[in-house]
């Protein structure tokens, strides 16, 4: 047993994940050796470029796919060993998930506080407790009077709350989404994604939710960007109290260093300093240096 173990007190440890698909006689690597820890209730936005492997992860925590390599650990449970048994008992119990299609989260010809009763009856709830769970869920996501509806007769947005709802019906340790707001026009996802907040707010889950629009950074603590397979940078949101005591939002920007020590630098700071092939770094007291391999000439570079 060692005593820093990577990830050692996270919800949610992914060290060194790889994916590979094999299609015909083509190996298509989804995951490169993804590495992400989530604490218990936070609430984190994953965002990248179309195929960078969002829904791959997702797939993977929720543990409907089991990946080629690396660690995956879900609240102590190993997503590498897990027995058909344990996988049905993870995926009833442990996680919640919202498709990003609102019809597959719900079964079209029951009412929305049916849905959200059913996983309670799966799970052997007994039936008193499952309307009280279901009443609060409703009324705590803002559906409260349409509990009697069926999805047909809600909008695109409700039906994304009525589905968060029944995710979080058997108190799941964590609730996915994979793009809970794409098919929605952009109030109602923002409807959507409060409902998310809410959640994690007020009803205490720790949330993982992806999307491909960057702007979420401002709705989220925590902004993990994907780039082929890998985590390529984190945006941190916090607020600051200022000497006049108004609060400021700060939003700053990490890159992800690996467990090899290997840096992925914005492509905009590389563009702008003609930073490429070859760097120079400089080891300074309390940060790094890092020069162009050769200097400007205009400027004359650093000393
Ligand atoms: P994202 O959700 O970020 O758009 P995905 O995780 O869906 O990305 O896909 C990542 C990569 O893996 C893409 O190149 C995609 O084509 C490939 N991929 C995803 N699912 C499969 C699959 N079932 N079989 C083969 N390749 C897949
Ligand atoms: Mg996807």
């Amino acid at each position: 047993m060692t005593v820093h173990e990577y990830g050692a007190d996270a919800l949610i440890v992914c060290d060194s994940l790889v994916r590979i698909y094999q299609v015909d006689q083509i190996e298509v690597q989804a995951l490169q050796g993804l590495d992400l820890l989530v604490a218990k209730g936070e609430m984190v936005a994953i965002v990248g470029a179309s195929g960078s492997g969002k829904s791959t992860l997702l797939n993977v925590l929720s543990g409907l796919d089991v990946p080629t390599a690396g660690r995956a650990r879900v609240a102590g449970w190993d997503l590498l060993r897990m027995s058909h048994a344990d996988r049905l008992a993870y995926r009833r119990s442990v996680v919640g998930f919202v498709w990003q299609q609102t019809a597959r989260n719900l079964l079209p010809y029951l009412s929305a506080a049916e849905n959200v009763a059913l996983p309670m009856a799966f799970a052997g709830v007994r039936a008193k407790r499952r309307r009280a769970r279901t009443a609060e869920l409703l009324e705590a996501l803002g559906m409260g009077a349409k509990a009697d509806r069926r999805p047909g007769e809600l909008s695109g947005g409700e039906q994304q709350r009525v589905a968060i709802a029944v995710a979080l019906a058997n108190s799941p340790e964590v609730l996915f989404a994979d793009e809970p707001t794409g098919e929605l026009d952009s109030a109602t996802g923002d409807d959507v994604f409060a409902a998310l907040r809410a959640a994690n707010t007020e009803l205490g889950a720790t949330v993982v939710v992806v999307t491909h629009d960057p702007e979420v950074s401002g709705q989220v603590g925590r902004t993990v960007a994907i780039r082929d397979g890998r985590t390529s940078s984190e945006v941190v949101r916090r607020t600051e109290v200022d000497a006049h005591g108004q609060h400021r939002v700060i939003a700053e920007e990490y890159a992800m260093l690996d467990r090899a020590g290997r840096l992925q630098l914005p492509a905009e700071y590389r563009a702008q300093l003609g930073l490429r092939d070859r760097v120079r770094l400089e080891l300074e007291t309390d940060h790094v240096g890092v020069w162009p391999d050769r200097p400007a000439p205009e400027d004359g570079g650093h000393p």
